[in-house]
């Protein structure tokens, strides 16, 4: 995998058939098999980890395989916009394997160092042994076109005539048009951008989405993980007290990671936890509940508090499988002493069956992911605007749920890691005015970061909103609700 300069010269094969690939090499094979997994409906932050283990592959391999896997993903939208042009046909009409392959070969022509010759000969390879000999042909014309031109020029051609600028941010981006629309939306009604501005900030809001995000983790307070990071090598990070940043290497194998005295979490989940735990409260401050609380991460750190403030936390999940990965991540905190219940039970319930019985809940809300799309490459073409439509009674539901379950005078955190306005803002908005009695409180002072300041740009209040291109973090929610 030589390396040549991004928009350098391009170079036609100087090889003969004899000397083609036969099969395809092992990062490409395995991109290729977990794209066709996704095809499937697997995830693939699942799915590659274990695809990466069966074929063995270790560093450079596996992070070639890593950044062609995901970049692929995010940027199918484009890429088939490119492969429709150079192919001369639509790509409903091209296979799905077939289209797989070709995608492949687009991100390593157009956002990848890899010398043209290596990247079609490579993945003509992929097509000759996973679909047919003969498609080998079709992915070879069709790459070979694509590879005539740079990244830029064809987003020219392909944006050319779309006239509405949301449309041509989405195909620039790879973005659905609805996805690009409501973060427009979002930007606006937030208040992280104004009329004037909001196409610029949208267009670095879409590009942090194609770019990777900080392997984060989370310190769980208490628990002697920070000096375990800091021999690993990770970094303290300003974004938040708890969070750490690790440059490389697999965080799983971190023995702070491998006994839950850490964990894999981004930053603006952190945040959000801290906001909960910082609110002020008069009185009572001994019983916590987390509503939704699988796979655990913002329970690991609501744990750590509990043991060292002497507070109760019950951590509740509606999926039995999910309730594990609570247990799991909890066992270090509950190993030093914390006091902490996981149970497996509908939400929507539990303020019914427990009224007015904690002080500080947090609703951490199944939602859409809008806020999260860089970590989770193939979401955004997963999502539709109907799932807004089963969610939101949900959110809704949970929330009132939860503003049952907490005491007068106590506090809610309500958060998404979405920055949707119809999953944010008018879910508070709603339930607030449906149950009367409660206040929202101004969440944007308690998003501090490691010096202890509050995060700039959070919005015009009271919930606050993180961004993934203003602050590096996923694009988290949070509103804070008090019961008078
Ligand atoms: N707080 C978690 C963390 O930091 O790891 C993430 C929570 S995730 C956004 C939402 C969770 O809500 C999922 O685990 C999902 O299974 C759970 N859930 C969905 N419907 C629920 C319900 N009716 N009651 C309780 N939990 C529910």
């Amino acid at each position: 995998m030589g390396e040549r300069p991004r928009g350098g010269p391009r170079r036609r094969s100087a090889q003969t058939p004899a000397q083609r690939q036969r099969r395809a090499d092992p990062p490409r094979d395995t991109a290729y098999r977990t794209l066709r997994a996704v095809a499937d409906g697997a995830y693939a932050n699942l799915e590659l980890p274990q695809q990466i283990r069966r074929a063995g592959l270790h560093g450079r391999d596996a992070a070639f395989t890593t950044e062609l896997t995901y970049g692929t993903l995010r940027m199918q939208g484009l890429y088939d916009a490119v492969v429709a042009r150079a192919a001369q046909r639509p790509v409903d009409r091209i296979d799905g394997p077939v289209l797989d392959v070709l995608r492949l070969g687009a991100h390593q022509l157009l956002a990848m160092r890899v010398p043209d010759h290596a990247a079609v000969s490579a993945t003509v390879a992929v097509a000759r042994q996973h679909v047919s000999q003969g498609s080998g042909g079709f992915v070879n014309a069709v790459l070979r076109r694509v590879s005539e031109r740079s990244a830029e020029d064809w987003v020219e051609i392909v944006t050319a005539e779309l006239a509405d600028p949301v449309d041509r941010l989405a195909l620039q981006h790879s973005h659905p048009v609805w996805v690009v629309r409501a973060l427009r939306a979002a930007l606006l009604g937030h208040g992280a951008a104004d009329v004037g501005s909001v196409d610029e900030d949208l267009a670095a809001l879409l590009h942090a989405h194609n770019t990777p995000g900080a392997l984060t983790l989370a310190a769980r307070p208490g628990l002697g993980a920070e000096e375990a990071l800091r021999a690993a090598g990770a970094q303290p990070s300003e974004t938040c007290a708890t969070a750490w940043t690790l440059a490389a290497g697999d965080p799983g194998g971190l023995p702070a990671v491998r006994d839950g005295r850490a964990a894999v979490q981004d930053a603006g989940s952190q945040l959000v936890t801290a906001a909960l735990l910082d609110a002020s409260l008069q009185g009572r401050d001994e019983r916590w509940l987390d509503l939704c609380a699988g796979p655990g991460g913002k329970a690991g750190l609501l744990a750590a508090a509990a043991l060292a403030r002497g507070a109760h936390l019950q951590a509740n999940e509606i999926s039995e499988h999910r309730a594990e990965l609570v247990r799991h991540t909890l066992r270090a905190a509950v190993a030093a002493g914390a006091r902490v219940e996981v149970t497996v039970s509908d939400g929507r319930i539990v303020g019914e069956e427990s009224p007015e019985a904690f002080d500080r809940v947090l609703v951490d809300a199944p939602c859409t992911g809008l806020g999260a799309l860089r970590r989770r490459p193939e979401a955004r073409w997963r999502r539709t605007p109907h799932d807004l439509t089963t969610l939101g009674p949900l959110q809704r539901d949970l929330l009132t749920s939860a503003l049952r379950a907490v005491r007068p005078g106590g506090v809610v955190a309500y958060a998404t890691c979405s920055p949707h306005l119809a999953e944010t803002r008018l879910v508070v908005a709603d339930v607030v005015k449906r149950l009367g009695g409660v206040t929202v409180e101004d969440a944007r002072p308690l998003l501090r970061d490691r010096a202890g300041l509050p995060l700039p740009r959070t919005g015009t209040g009271p919930g606050a909103q993180l961004w993934s291109h203003l602050h590096g973090t996923d694009g988290m929610f949070v509103a804070l609700l008090r019961r008078d």
